[in-house]
């Protein structure tokens, strides 16, 4: 199974990607949590992409298309990948396409703008377990609420940057799979429970087909 999560920031990609990984047995290749890991032990590539990811906005192409093909090469990847975070402009699919990936599905996670804001910043997540909360809509137990932490990313003003990227350069990606049939779309406004049962539903009738 290879397939692409596309939502704005706050859409809930990365919760629910934990369970579609689950069901398919594929790794979750998450380019924003592959690049915090990089900034985070200071490597080449997180020196070079901390100031980008700070201001909201995105990371170059052909940076982007590189990581992402060496991480789909990996023997991991062989049966499957959920790729959650890329391609996020017109150049990374089409380099996507030109590499011979076949994709099996696109998932287009939706969710308006005006909820997003107060679900990106009351995000937080537990670097132990990786289980993301919110600190309203899913508050962490008495007992974890100290570890938690808060990507830098996640304040006010980025998340408007990031809202603005996201409109700007990856929403023009969700015709090219449209066109090719692979695109679902998901009402991505409920519960985490909610979402996960029409994203399971939509899958099903998708693969039945
Ligand atoms: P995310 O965790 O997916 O929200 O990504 C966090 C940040 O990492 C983004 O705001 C970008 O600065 C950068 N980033 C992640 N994936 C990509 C990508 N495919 N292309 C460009 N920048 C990216």
């Amino acid at each position: 199974m290879r397939m692409i999560f596309i939502g704005p920031p706050g859409a809930g990609k990365g919760t629910q990607a934990t369970a579609l990984v689950q069901r398919y047995g594929i790794p979750h290749i998450s380019t924003g949590d592959m690049l915090r890991a990089a900034v985070a032990a200071k490597t080449e590539l997180g020196v070079k992409v901390e100031a980008v990811m700070n201001s909201g906005q995105l990371v170059g192409d052909d940076l982007m298309v590189g990581l992402v093909k060496e991480r789909i090469a990996a023997p991991d990847a062989a049966k499957g990948f959920l790729l959650d975070g890329f391609p996020r402009t017109v150049p990374q699919a089409k380099a996507l396409t030109d590499a011979g990936v076949q994709l099996d599905v696109v998932l287009l996670l939706e969710v308006p703008d005006d909820l997003l804001a107060s679900r990106v910043t009351g995000r937080r997540k537990d670097p132990e377990t990786g289980t993301i909360y919110h600190l309203q809509f899913d508050p962490p137990s008495a007992d974890i609420a100290h570890r938690l932490v808060q990507r830098d990313d996640d304040t006010e003003v980025k998340v408007r940057e990031r809202l603005g990227a996201y409109h700007a350069q990856t929403a023009p990606i969700v015709p090219i799979y449209e066109e090719a049939g692979l695109l679902l779309r998901i009402d991505g406004v409920g519960s985490p429970s909610e979402v996960a049962g029409r994203i399971g539903a939509a899958l099903d009738r998708h693969t039945n087909r």
